[in-house]
């Protein structure tokens, strides 16, 4: 590995430009503009493994692995493999494949309450259109969400949302008529009170509650124990259907994903990320029932033109049977490994310092708090982070530009790479 020198960004800062003169703000999703953080983007080159390069020649480990997807690292050879095959028959032809039902059987033997899935092509869509199922299903329009998720960007989900919407410090975005974010409410994440409140309010109009598991978009903030419990009584006793946004977690913290980890059965399981292994992914899925509500086998539409894609099955199909048990295990030692080195730098030189994690989602706060939902995620000192984020770059080491997002320990992250990183971060936090 290059001995980190401090990062040069000519080249980025000249691509960054041109690239502002016809994208808006020169990305296609906010984050990556570094704008919360005051930097000027890193534009990407190549990356194997757990290592990404920019165009400028610098060599980072990442922490990224495109918000989630990667996983088995980049450029993983049996997935490129699999996606070069694939590309040779034909990449898409708007018309069944076998491919896409050994997918859609895997995700169902994997995951425990799919007995049935519909493939889409982001986050975004899945939860966009289980939610459209639960509203057709139980003729209700509310939904309910918490405060600091983020489901992706489709109308009913952008309030007080998280991800990119709280790095940006934009709790509601324009655009999103009034008469849809009446029917969205909002409560704190982890507060099963609130949550009671609102259904003894609105219990009759509700038609779903939505929540990350474990939530990842207001940096890493797990369920307290009883939440995800009290969330399915609550939804069954007033007959809402209970929505995992698992878009992030699925396959991402452990075999079964966060309800198997958890052993909580939501009626409806939104995916994306790590099913694509890195290309453009999303699926729903549940009961059979309520799934075949959905056109053609039910009166709820819902399409997709590449939806199925053969070379985003091939990549999805590839890392899931990548992704075996001991895999698992091998991502929580070294992830369980970082959070300790971590929590022992910060110890030593005396930084505010929680650090939550869940398997290899992994996130440390510049708060003495503990961190349960979007309120005391807040109380970290995002001054700090910006400064460690840029510290971090210049060492080497790549993670997510903001600080309500976790890192994500990938299966190519080798245990000296894991040292190393403790090593940077220690220098990082020493220069703050
Ligand atoms: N749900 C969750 C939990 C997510 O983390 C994200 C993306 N970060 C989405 C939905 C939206 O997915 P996409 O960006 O693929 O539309």
């Amino acid at each position: 590995m290059n001995k980190p020198q401090g990062r040069i960004d000519t080249k980025s800062k000249a691509a960054f430009a041109e690239a502002k003169q016809y994208i808006p703000g020169g990305v296609n999703s906010p984050v990556r503009a570094f704008k919360s953080v005051g930097l000027t983007p890193v534009f990407i080159d190549r990356a194997q493994g757990s290592r990404i390069y920019d165009i400028d020649g610098n060599e980072f480990i990442d922490y990224v692995g495109s918000w989630g997807p990667l996983i088995m690292g980049h450029a993983h050879p049996e997935v490129v493999e699999a996606v070069k095959k694939t590309a040779e028959r034909g990449t898409s032809f708007g018309a069944p494949t076998e491919l896409e039902t050994e997918m859609a059987k895997l995700v169902a033997e994997r995951i425990p309450s799919v007995d049935i899935v519909r493939m889409v092509n982001s986050g975004t869509e899945a939860t966009m259109s289980a939610l459209r199922l639960a509203r057709g299903y139980t003729k209700r329009n509310k939904i309910l969400k918490f405060e600091g998720s983020y489901h992706g960007h489709s109308d009913s989900l952008l309030i007080k949302a998280g991800s990119g919407v709280a790095t940006l410090g934009l709790p509601d975005s324009p655009g999103v008529p009034e008469g849809v974010a009446a029917n969205t409410i909002t409560v704190p994440y982890n507060d099963l009170a609130s949550v009671q409140l609102a259904f003894e309010k609105y219990g009759e109009q509700i038609a779903a509650v939505i929540v990350e598991p474990i939530a990842g978009n207001m940096g890493v903030v797990p369920p307290l124990p009883g939440f995800l419990q009290g969330l399915r009584d609550v939804t069954t006793e007033y007959g809402a259907l209970l929505i995992f946004d698992e878009v992030m977690t699925g396959f991402r913290v452990g075999y079964h994903s966060a309800q198997g980890l958890y052993g909580i059965t939501p009626d409806l399981t939104c995916l994306g990320k790590v099913i694509g292994g890195g290309l453009p992914v999303g699926a729903y899925g549940g009961k059979r029932e309520l799934m075949e509500q959905m056109a053609p086998s039910g009166p709820i539409y819902q399409a997709g033109t590449l939806s199925g894609n053969p070379l985003a099955m091939a990549a999805g199909y590839t890392t899931l049977k990548l992704l075996t048990p001991e895999v698992y295990e091998l991502l929580e030692r070294r992830a369980a490994r970082l959070e300790e080195g971590m929590t022992a730098n910060a110890k030593e030189l005396g930084i505010p310092n929680t650090i939550n994690r869940v398997g290899s989602m992994v996130c440390p706060f510049f708060t003495d708090q503990k961190v349960y939902n979007y309120e005391t995620a807040k109380t970290s000192d995002l001054t700090m982070f910006n400064k460690y984020f840029g510290h971090l770059l210049d060492l080497g080491v790549n993670v997510a530009p903001s600080q309500f997002e976790g890192m994500f320990v990938s299966a190519a992250h080798t245990e000296q790479e894991i040292e190393t990183t403790i090593e940077r971060h220690y220098e990082a936090l020493k220069r703050l």
